[in-house]
């Protein structure tokens, strides 16, 4: 997938998350799950043009407010 990078930077605390994983089920572009239920960043953390929404979107779900964004 060639996207164009957007310049949105997406930062996943790991201590924060308690593994809800609505992170995952809302943008599994971005985000994967491990094998204890912990929310993995998919990548380095640059957000593509097409996936702003979804990285806004996960990050306004996360319970544990363990998703930032910057831009
Ligand atoms: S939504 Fe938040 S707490 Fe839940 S798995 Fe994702 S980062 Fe962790």
């Amino acid at each position: 997938m060639a996207s164009r990078v957007s310049g949105m930077r997406v930062h996943l605390d790991t201590e924060k998350c308690q593994g809800h994983n609505r992170c995952y089920a809302l943008a599994p572009e971005l985000f994967d799950v491990d094998d204890y239920g912990q929310a993995v960043l998919l990548g380095d953390g640059d957000v593509p043009a097409d996936l702003e929404d979804k990285a806004r979107l996960a990050a306004s779900n996360c319970p544990e407010y363990a998703i930032t964004i910057s831009d």
